[in-house]
């Protein structure tokens, strides 16, 4: 029996990062039936939203979907899709692992990082208004035991299963005491009932520099959403960039698989994107299918391709021209080839 995904393409270099990846997918042999859907910018004018409720509906019945990046208009416009759908399905951990890969340049060639950001509340409620139009305005933030206490346990028990040895909470709880102290307080209890794994806290912008000079201290990161959002970028960065960081949205019964980039709107249509960070994406999703074979194929293929160096994208050259670099689907089909 084929496995039912939704398969959001996206907007901006999401379609074509999708694609890519479907095909490496195929090339597993796993049987996966796509239910295509559409969301974004672009779906606006036929549906009157960014976000239509077929999209909802189809992965409500899947339970799983292959997400490619949303564009999010700034400072004006409609809400984010992509926050939208995490909170319409109570997608509540956002996983980001950041691992450094051989063939990847990287200061810190032992980073293996997991960010476990809150993906609910915090200032992503989106709780804000003008107090005066032009002159003040101001912004809700929300933290609740409830929440805290879920991503707190989702960080453990993914501790436990995976092996790993340290939860660090990040917080500004010198600072904003009712909310970052509760979050903090939450945690702590929480890792009471984990002895058996360590756990700690930093302050975020402690966090943020420890980080970049010793990054290998830490394992994985208990972060309220916006931090979490933050410093997932700054860990992707630590491994080689957004081009490779893979995602997961995760809730109780549902998941949504996505790049922890956006929509990189400047390259859209070029071909030019590295298709990594979607694929390991992919990765994940095989393995919460319960396919850790073809999962292992995708990531060694995906490895042997950094590793050579020959066939990936300008982002991974010495420098943004490099002739040497290949397109999307080209390195899509190194990886494809290296599979078999
Ligand atoms: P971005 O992640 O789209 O791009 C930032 C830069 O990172 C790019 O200019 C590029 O240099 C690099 N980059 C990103 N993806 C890459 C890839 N696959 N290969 C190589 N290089 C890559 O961030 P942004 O420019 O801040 O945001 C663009 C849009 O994406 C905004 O509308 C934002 O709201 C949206 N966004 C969506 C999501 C999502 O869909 N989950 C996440 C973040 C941002």
């Amino acid at each position: 029996m084929a496995y039912s995904i939704t398969l959001i393409p996206g907007d901006g270099t999401g379609p074509e990062l999708v694609a890519a990846t479907r095909r490496v997918l195929e090339a597993t042999g796993i049987a996966l039936a796509w239910d295509v859907q559409e969301a974004g910018a672009d779906v606006m004018d036929r549906y009157g939203t960014p976000l239509p409720e077929a999209v909802l509906s189809s992965i409500r019945a899947t339970k799983v979907a292959l997400k490619g990046p949303i564009t999010t208009p700034i400072g004006t416009g409609f809400r984010s899709v992509n926050v939208g759908l995490r909170l319409a399905l109570d997608l509540y951990a956002n996983l980001r692992p950041a691992r450094a890969m051989e063939g990847i340049p990287v200061y810190h060639p032992n980073v293996d990082l997991v960010v476990v950001r809150e993906n609910t509340e915090c200032l992503y409620a989106g709780i804000e208004h003008d107090v005066i139009p032009n002159v003040a305005a101001e912004s809700i933030r929300i933290i609740t035991r409830h929440a805290t206490e879920r991503i707190a346990r989702f960080a453990f028990d993914y501790a436990r299963t995976n092996g790993r040895r340290l939860v660090t909470a990040v917080h500004k709880a010198n600072i904003l005491k009712a909310t970052d102290g509760l979050f903090l307080r939450v945690a702590q209890e929480v890792a009471a009932e984990y002895p058996d794994i360590a756990f700690n806290d930093r302050i975020v912008d402690n966090m943020a520099m420890q980080l970049v000079q010793r990054p290998e201290e830490y394992d994985i990161l208990l972060c309220p959403n916006l931090f979490g959002d933050i410093l997932s970028d700054l860990c992707s960065g630590l491994v080689g960039g957004l081009g490779v960081a893979p995602g997961a949205n995760i809730g109780r019964d549902m998941a949504v698989f996505e790049p922890v980039h956006g929509s990189a709107p400047k390259y859209a249509g070029q071909n030019k994107v590295n298709p990594t960070a979607t694929i390991l994406s992919g990765v994940l999703m095989l393995h919460h299918l319960g396919e850790p074979a073809a999962a292992q194929r995708v990531e060694m293929a995906v490895r042997k391709v950094l590793r050579e160096r020959r066939s990936v994208t300008h982002d991974l050259k010495p420098t943004r021209d490099d002739q040497s670099a290949v397109g999307t689907q080209e390195m899509a089909d190194a990886i494809i080839a290296a599979m078999a």
